[in-house]
Protein backbone atom coordinates (compact mmCIF):
# COMPACT_ATOMS: atom_id res chain seq x y z
CA UNK A 1 0.00 0.00 0.00
CA UNK A 2 1.40 3.57 -1.07
CA UNK A 3 1.88 6.07 1.90
CA UNK A 4 -0.84 8.41 0.01
CA UNK A 5 -3.06 5.10 0.00
CA UNK A 6 -2.89 4.72 3.47
CA UNK A 7 -3.62 8.17 4.67
CA UNK A 8 -6.60 8.30 2.77
CA UNK A 9 -7.84 4.86 3.82
CA UNK A 10 -7.26 6.11 7.40
CA UNK A 11 -9.12 9.63 6.56
CA UNK A 12 -11.72 7.63 5.41
CA UNK A 13 -12.23 5.42 8.40
CA UNK A 14 -12.35 7.90 10.34
CA UNK A 15 -14.90 10.07 8.93
CA UNK A 16 -17.37 7.09 8.76
CA UNK A 17 -16.59 6.01 12.11
CA UNK A 18 -18.15 10.17 12.76
CA UNK A 19 -21.02 9.63 10.53
CA UNK A 20 -21.70 6.38 12.59
CA UNK A 21 -21.21 7.53 15.39
CA UNK A 22 -23.31 11.17 14.73
CA UNK A 23 -25.89 9.05 13.32
CA UNK A 24 -26.25 6.90 16.32
CA UNK A 25 -26.27 9.39 18.87
CA UNK A 26 -29.74 11.33 16.79
CA UNK A 27 -31.44 7.44 16.30
CA UNK A 28 -30.80 7.59 12.37
CA UNK A 29 -29.21 4.93 10.02
CA UNK A 30 -25.94 5.57 8.38
CA UNK A 31 -27.31 3.99 5.23
CA UNK A 32 -29.17 7.50 5.05
CA UNK A 33 -26.41 9.57 4.70
CA UNK A 34 -24.49 9.72 1.27
CA UNK A 35 -20.56 10.74 2.25
CA UNK A 36 -19.27 12.99 -0.62
CA UNK A 37 -15.82 13.32 -0.88
CA UNK A 38 -14.61 16.99 -1.80
CA UNK A 39 -11.55 16.45 -3.54
CA UNK A 40 -10.49 20.25 -5.16
CA UNK A 41 -7.32 20.59 -5.50
CA UNK A 42 -6.54 17.15 -5.07
CA UNK A 43 -5.18 15.45 -8.24
CA UNK A 44 -7.01 12.56 -9.89
CA UNK A 45 -5.23 10.27 -8.49
CA UNK A 46 -6.73 10.66 -5.04
CA UNK A 47 -9.85 10.13 -7.15
CA UNK A 48 -8.95 6.76 -8.48
CA UNK A 49 -7.87 5.86 -5.31
CA UNK A 50 -11.52 7.07 -3.29
CA UNK A 51 -13.20 5.26 -5.90
CA UNK A 52 -11.01 2.28 -4.81
CA UNK A 53 -11.54 2.45 -1.48
CA UNK A 54 -15.61 2.12 -2.06
CA UNK A 55 -16.10 6.02 -2.60
CA UNK A 56 -19.33 6.52 -5.32
CA UNK A 57 -19.62 10.14 -4.71
CA UNK A 58 -16.72 12.87 -5.27
CA UNK A 59 -17.75 16.91 -5.20
CA UNK A 60 -16.28 19.54 -7.03
CA UNK A 61 -16.37 23.59 -6.68
CA UNK A 62 -14.57 24.44 -9.43
CA UNK A 63 -15.78 23.97 -13.08
CA UNK A 64 -13.02 23.93 -14.97
CA UNK A 65 -11.07 22.00 -12.51
CA UNK A 66 -13.71 19.69 -12.16
CA UNK A 67 -14.36 19.25 -15.73
CA UNK A 68 -10.45 17.92 -16.48
CA UNK A 69 -10.69 15.87 -13.55
CA UNK A 70 -13.66 13.87 -14.40
CA UNK A 71 -12.41 13.37 -18.02
CA UNK A 72 -9.53 12.09 -16.63
CA UNK A 73 -11.74 9.37 -14.24
CA UNK A 74 -14.53 8.70 -17.13
CA UNK A 75 -13.44 5.19 -17.03
CA UNK A 76 -14.72 5.20 -13.39
CA UNK A 77 -18.19 5.98 -14.55
CA UNK A 78 -18.52 3.50 -17.36
CA UNK A 79 -20.97 0.91 -16.99
CA UNK A 80 -19.39 -1.86 -15.30
CA UNK A 81 -16.84 0.63 -13.47
CA UNK A 82 -17.55 1.73 -9.94
CA UNK A 83 -20.55 3.85 -11.43
CA UNK A 84 -18.59 6.93 -9.45
CA UNK A 85 -21.00 10.30 -9.46
CA UNK A 86 -19.70 13.70 -9.36
CA UNK A 87 -21.16 16.30 -7.27
CA UNK A 88 -20.80 20.39 -8.19
CA UNK A 89 -20.90 21.82 -4.79
CA UNK A 90 -19.71 25.53 -5.20
CA UNK A 91 -21.04 28.77 -6.29
CA UNK A 92 -21.66 29.13 -9.93
CA UNK A 93 -21.44 31.17 -12.74
CA UNK A 94 -24.53 31.58 -15.00
CA UNK A 95 -22.00 31.12 -18.18
CA UNK A 96 -20.32 28.01 -16.59
CA UNK A 97 -23.56 26.37 -15.77
CA UNK A 98 -24.32 24.26 -19.10
CA UNK A 99 -20.91 23.10 -19.50
CA UNK A 100 -21.24 21.87 -15.65
CA UNK A 101 -24.49 20.17 -16.00
CA UNK A 102 -22.97 18.05 -19.10
CA UNK A 103 -20.95 16.09 -16.23
CA UNK A 104 -22.23 16.67 -13.10
CA UNK A 105 -24.68 14.27 -12.11
CA UNK A 106 -25.96 16.12 -9.11
CA UNK A 107 -25.53 20.21 -8.41
CA UNK A 108 -25.68 21.11 -5.09
CA UNK A 109 -25.62 24.96 -5.53
CA UNK A 110 -28.74 26.27 -7.87
CA UNK A 111 -29.41 29.01 -6.06
CA UNK A 112 -31.51 31.72 -8.44
CA UNK A 113 -33.56 31.40 -11.38
CA UNK A 114 -31.05 32.41 -14.06
CA UNK A 115 -29.06 29.03 -13.82
CA UNK A 116 -32.02 26.72 -14.04
CA UNK A 117 -32.70 27.16 -18.12
CA UNK A 118 -28.72 27.11 -18.43
CA UNK A 119 -28.48 23.58 -16.65
CA UNK A 120 -31.10 22.61 -18.03
CA UNK A 121 -29.97 22.91 -21.76
CA UNK A 122 -26.57 21.76 -20.52
CA UNK A 123 -28.50 18.22 -18.88
CA UNK A 124 -30.04 18.20 -22.36
CA UNK A 125 -28.65 14.43 -23.82
CA UNK A 126 -27.55 13.09 -21.06
CA UNK A 127 -28.56 9.61 -19.87
CA UNK A 128 -30.28 10.83 -16.93
CA UNK A 129 -32.16 13.79 -15.38
CA UNK A 130 -29.47 15.91 -13.47
CA UNK A 131 -29.96 15.93 -9.71
CA UNK A 132 -30.72 19.71 -8.61
CA UNK A 133 -30.50 20.68 -5.16
CA UNK A 134 -31.28 24.77 -4.46
CA UNK A 135 -28.85 26.03 -1.93
CA UNK A 136 -30.49 27.72 0.82
CA UNK A 137 -28.65 31.16 2.27
CA UNK A 138 -28.41 30.98 6.52
CA UNK A 139 -26.60 34.10 6.59
CA UNK A 140 -28.62 37.22 7.54
CA UNK A 141 -29.95 39.08 3.97
CA UNK A 142 -27.29 41.63 4.61
CA UNK A 143 -23.74 39.65 4.33
CA UNK A 144 -21.87 40.45 1.58
CA UNK A 145 -21.25 37.75 -0.42
CA UNK A 146 -23.76 35.46 0.90
CA UNK A 147 -24.48 32.53 -1.40
CA UNK A 148 -27.68 30.63 -1.91
CA UNK A 149 -31.28 31.67 -1.89
CA UNK A 150 -33.57 33.25 0.60
CA UNK A 151 -35.95 30.90 1.77
CA UNK A 152 -38.33 33.27 0.62
CA UNK A 153 -37.57 32.47 -2.93
CA UNK A 154 -37.39 28.49 -2.52
CA UNK A 155 -40.83 27.77 -3.91
CA UNK A 156 -40.07 29.93 -7.30
CA UNK A 157 -37.06 28.16 -7.94
CA UNK A 158 -37.86 25.02 -7.20
CA UNK A 159 -40.66 25.39 -9.70
CA UNK A 160 -38.58 26.52 -12.13
CA UNK A 161 -36.44 22.96 -12.09
CA UNK A 162 -39.38 21.04 -11.83
CA UNK A 163 -40.62 22.53 -15.38
CA UNK A 164 -37.31 22.01 -16.66
CA UNK A 165 -37.11 18.46 -18.37
CA UNK A 166 -33.40 17.82 -17.60
CA UNK A 167 -33.19 18.41 -14.47
CA UNK A 168 -35.14 16.26 -11.00
CA UNK A 169 -35.66 18.82 -8.15
CA UNK A 170 -33.90 16.94 -5.20
CA UNK A 171 -33.69 18.64 -2.57
CA UNK A 172 -31.58 21.40 -0.24
CA UNK A 173 -28.21 22.66 0.02
CA UNK A 174 -26.16 24.79 3.04
CA UNK A 175 -23.66 25.98 4.01
CA UNK A 176 -23.05 26.98 8.08
CA UNK A 177 -21.95 30.75 8.18
CA UNK A 178 -18.48 31.50 9.11
CA UNK A 179 -18.60 32.57 13.00
CA UNK A 180 -21.99 31.02 14.22
CA UNK A 181 -21.85 27.81 15.87
CA UNK A 182 -23.23 25.69 13.12
CA UNK A 183 -25.87 23.82 15.39
CA UNK A 184 -28.13 27.00 15.32
CA UNK A 185 -27.85 27.70 12.10
CA UNK A 186 -28.76 23.88 11.05
CA UNK A 187 -31.58 24.02 13.18
CA UNK A 188 -32.25 27.06 11.05
CA UNK A 189 -31.80 25.18 7.62
CA UNK A 190 -34.04 21.83 9.14
CA UNK A 191 -37.43 24.07 9.61
CA UNK A 192 -36.79 25.99 6.28
CA UNK A 193 -36.34 22.29 4.91
CA UNK A 194 -39.72 21.61 6.86
CA UNK A 195 -41.53 23.78 5.39
CA UNK A 196 -40.22 23.02 1.50
CA UNK A 197 -41.22 19.08 2.12
CA UNK A 198 -44.93 20.49 2.91
CA UNK A 199 -44.95 21.10 -0.96
CA UNK A 200 -41.79 19.20 -2.57
CA UNK A 201 -42.28 15.96 -0.21
CA UNK A 202 -40.57 13.81 -3.32
CA UNK A 203 -37.49 16.19 -2.32
CA UNK A 204 -35.92 15.03 0.46
CA UNK A 205 -32.22 15.33 0.47
CA UNK A 206 -30.29 17.88 2.33
CA UNK A 207 -26.67 18.75 1.80
CA UNK A 208 -25.57 19.75 4.78
CA UNK A 209 -22.26 19.07 6.99
CA UNK A 210 -18.32 19.39 6.35
CA UNK A 211 -15.27 18.58 7.55
CA UNK A 212 -15.72 20.85 10.96
CA UNK A 213 -19.37 20.42 11.05
CA UNK A 214 -21.07 17.17 9.61
CA UNK A 215 -22.10 15.77 13.38
CA UNK A 216 -24.56 18.55 13.69
CA UNK A 217 -25.68 18.10 9.84
CA UNK A 218 -26.81 14.88 10.51
CA UNK A 219 -28.25 15.82 14.05
CA UNK A 220 -30.34 18.24 11.63
CA UNK A 221 -31.30 15.41 9.41
CA UNK A 222 -28.89 15.84 6.53
CA UNK A 223 -28.63 13.00 3.95
CA UNK A 224 -25.74 14.13 2.10
CA UNK A 225 -22.21 15.44 3.97
CA UNK A 226 -19.61 17.37 2.03
CA UNK A 227 -15.95 16.28 3.19
CA UNK A 228 -12.56 17.40 2.05
CA UNK A 229 -10.09 17.51 4.14
CA UNK A 230 -11.00 15.53 6.75
CA UNK A 231 -10.49 12.24 3.95
CA UNK A 232 -7.34 13.80 2.21
CA UNK A 233 -6.21 16.21 4.63
CA UNK A 234 -5.35 19.92 4.30
CA UNK A 235 -5.23 21.22 0.47
CA UNK A 236 -2.58 23.05 -1.30
CA UNK A 237 -3.27 26.69 -0.48
CA UNK A 238 -2.42 27.46 -3.90
CA UNK A 239 -2.63 25.58 -7.45
C1 LIG B 1 -14.55 22.67 0.05
C2 LIG B 1 -16.00 22.46 0.32
C3 LIG B 1 -16.42 21.48 1.23
C4 LIG B 1 -15.47 20.60 2.02
O1 LIG B 1 -14.87 21.35 3.03
P1 LIG B 1 -13.93 20.66 4.14
O2 LIG B 1 -13.92 21.65 5.23
O3 LIG B 1 -12.60 20.47 3.50
O4 LIG B 1 -14.55 19.38 4.52
C5 LIG B 1 -17.78 21.32 1.42
N1 LIG B 1 -18.69 22.08 0.77
C6 LIG B 1 -18.31 23.03 -0.11
C7 LIG B 1 -19.37 23.83 -0.79
C8 LIG B 1 -16.96 23.26 -0.36
O5 LIG B 1 -16.60 24.21 -1.23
Amino acid sequence: MTARRAQVAAGLAAVRERIAVACEGSGRSPDEVTLVVVTKYFPASDVRLLADLGVTDVGENRHQEAEAKQQECADLQAPGGPGLRWHFVGGLQSNKAAAVAAYADVVHSVDRKKLVGRLDSGAQGRAHPVDALLQVSLDPPDRPGRAGADPAELSALAAAVEAAGALRLRGLMAVAPLGEDPAAAFARLSDVRRDFLVDHPAADWLSAGMSGDLEAAIQAGATHVRVGTAVLGSRPSVQ
